[in-house]
């Protein structure tokens, strides 16, 4: 076994399996996705630790363990078409595009959206679609999705992404105030009544744009 594998290997059993992620498919995506290829050359050490790391831009990758959360709680199959909100570095997008048949995920950060899609071609990942626009109003060209997970916390859910969801789709989204967010798993139950789970506390960094939080002027 190589060294990045079985780090990988020890991360599922310490930081997921051990938790309260059981579902074969994902457990199997976190052996096989090389996270240190998401990360900064200089953090590659710390690539499989339990936590977020800087990935330029004032932004992070995310904790693996919530990202496994956020693939559970999707239900995944392998047949879905799938939205992510912050693409960042890539690695959820790359996990999720080995849980389903199609991934079409966002950034607002050019320069992230154009490192995360040379890192995906890189590896070889065919079926994640990265595209550079304000998620906050989805990709209504792929639409609808069977499920969406926004990995940015909102102050609500986004209306453009409840209405993107197909009938009996699954949107996981952190919302709530900065400081304290839980993420929720929101079902579209018919055309007018959603669902409404919680998954548990989380902090994300912020979903900025025109239906998430207001995007701060430079000055
Ligand atoms: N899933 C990522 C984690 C990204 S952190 C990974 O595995 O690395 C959240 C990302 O959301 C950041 O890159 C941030 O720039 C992006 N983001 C924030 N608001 C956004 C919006 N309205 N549309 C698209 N991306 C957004």
């Amino acid at each position: 076994m190589s060294t990045a594998e079985s780090r990988r290997a020890k991360m599922v059993a310490d930081h997921l399996r051990r938790r309260d992620i059981h579902d074969p498919r994902v457990l199997a995506a976190f052996a096989t996705v090389p996270r240190e290829r998401f990360v900064p050359d200089a953090l590659a050490d710390r690539a499989y630790d339990d936590a977020p790391l800087p990935i330029g831009e004032g932004q992070t990758i995310s904790q693996p363990y919530v990202v496994a959360i956020t693939a559970q709680a999707l239900g995944l199959t392998g047949h879905e078409r799938v939205l992510e909100i912050g693409t960042g570095s890539g690695y959820a997008a790359a996990i999720l595009g080995m849980l389903a048949a199609e991934v079409f995920t966002i950034e607002r950060i050019e320069s992230l959206a154009q490192r995360a899609a040379e890192t995906l071609a890189a590896l070889g990942i065919e079926n994640v679609h990265v595209h550079h626009a304000d998620g906050t109003l989805g990709w209504p060209d792929e639409a609808p999705y069977d499920a969406i997970a926004v990995a940015a916390g909102a102050p609500a859910p986004p209306p453009a992404l409840l209405a993107q969801l197909r009938l009996g789709g699954r949107l996981v989204i952190p919302t709530g105030p900065a400081d304290a967010q839980r993420l929720v798993r929101i079902t579209r139950r018919s055309e007018t009544d959603y669902g409404e789970e919680d998954l548990g506390d989380v902090r994300f960094v912020p979903l900025l744009g025109e239906q998430g939080w207001p995007v701060p002027t430079p000055r």
